[in-house]
């Protein structure tokens, strides 16, 4: 991770112990729920010129107690254990708190995605899944898309995973349309987002139409919630990417920059920094890029109502207690990212059906599954009288201590 302070896989402990604490849990649950399941670290030679560069990669399983772990694939420079931990944790507090039948897992490798060459790519990802082989398929572990790999990278995992192992589309999920994808997936964690934009709107009695949202990051997640809170009927005044910001507050007109790879030579208003965009004054800002963005540096100069987290760990732990004394309300990554997941859900129970849902249907599930997470999120919250980050997890930690308990894990 790029912040100083306690370790990525610490903070979620940190939420993990609290609403432990609040359930009454023993500590002997705490301390399971606080370690992975198993944790594989390969090394992946590649072929670069007439030398060879060795890669780190990384999955690491940390629940199967509520179904076959799952979660996404990160190609990152600042990928590392700590950062696979965390991410594969925050899936099993995800996948619980949908109520899907999943666990937690995440894998990585520690690479700039942006410097590959598809070759390199599709080299990297099958090496990445023979070596994991053992550890992978539909009823033990289901990897997904996540930064620097998309729907291309998971049709090589199927198929150097049906090259060992044989037919099985569910093995993965974020695949193309065209080879046992779901129409749908693709823009599901962004529309997942702003769903739960609009209804936190909604829940404080402030309009959506016109309401003015900011986004940092022009990636799967930032660009289809930029392009969902607009049909929505809000105004995305500032979005950016790596190679900056745009701004235009009257509106920027996300249908027309959508198919942009990057917002470099798109034509605007006011250009800014990447990081600038934080600090837009806007209704609802949505950091849906790298992790800990907002933190000690940065948290005093957000002006924003609303922070809904399209990327995962957005916040560190310290800024989230800052903005939170300012008032801001927050709607954590556990809640207003698992569209994603739950998408990837619905793609796995096609595949495994051999049966596919138009995506009319994939919308009316995902709405109204999203929805309902978000009241029950909501209603745990006035129940115990904590913030939503809190509430969230103290709904998914006793979903996931129940079933472990059930399994007798502990004799
Ligand atoms: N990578 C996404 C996430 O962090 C999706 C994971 C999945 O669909 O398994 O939630």
């Amino acid at each position: 991770m790029t912040h100083s302070g306690p370790s990525a896989f610490a903070e979620v402990n940190e939420k993990v112990a609290q609403a432990g604490e609040i359930l009454g849990l023993k500590s002997g649950v705490i301390n399971a729920l606080s370690s992975c399941e198993r944790e594989v670290v390969i090394s992946i030679p590649l072929r670069r010129g007439d030398d060879v560069e060795v890669l780190t990669g990384y999955r690491v399983q940390h629940s199967s107690a509520r179904g076959p772990r799952k979660g996404g694939i990160r190609f990152h420079q600042d990928v590392d254990l700590d950062e696979v931990r965390a991410l594969a944790s925050l899936m099993t507090w995800k996948t619980a708190l949908i109520d899907v039948p999943f666990g937690g897992a995440k894998g990585g490798v520690a690479v700039d995605a942006s410097k590959l060459s598809p070759i390199e790519k599709e080299e990297i990802i099958r090496r990445w899944t023979r070596s994991l082989v053992h550890v992978l398929g539909h009823h033990r572990d289901i990897p997904a898309p996540d930064m620097g790999t998309d729907a291309r990278t998971m049709a090589w995992l199927m198929d150097e995973y049906h090259r060992l192992e044989g037919f099985q589309p569910a093995c993965v999920t974020g695949k193309p349309v065209e080879l046992f994808g779901a129409p749908g997936r693709e823009e599901a964690t962004g529309r997942g987002v702003a769903l739960i934009a609009a209804a936190t709107l909604k829940q404080h009695d402030v309009k959506v139409k016109g309401a003015t949202v900011a986004i940092q990051g022009f990636g799967n997640v930032g660009r289809y919630a930029a392009l969902v809170c607009q049909e929505l009927g809000m105004k995305v005044i500032a979005i950016s990417d790596v190679s900056g910001g745009i701004v235009d507050k009257k509106g920027i007109d996300i249908a027309s920059i959508f198919m942009h790879k990057s917002l470099e030579n798109v034509e605007a208003d006011e250009r800014i920094g990447s990081a600038e965009v934080l600090e837009i004054e806007c209704d609802i800002l949505i950091p849906a890029a790298l992790g800990s963005v907002i933190n000690d540096k940065n948290a005093s100069l957000i002006n924003a109502r609303f922070i809904i987290e399209g990327a995962n760990q957005p916040i560190t732990i310290s800024a989230d207690r800052e903005l939170r004394a300012q008032g801001v309300v927050i709607v954590p990554d556990i809640l207003a990212n698992s569209g994603g997941v739950m998408g990837s859900y619905f793609e796995w129970t096609q595949n495994i059906q051999e049966f596919s849902w138009p995506i009319e249907k994939f919308r009316r599930e995902l709405d109204t599954r999203m929805e309902a997470a978000f009241f029950n999120v909501h209603k745990v919250s006035r129940k115990y009288s904590v913030d939503l980050r809190t509430a969230a997890f103290v709904v998914s930690v006793g979903r996931v201590s129940e079933a472990f308990e059930l399994r007798g894990s502990l004799v």
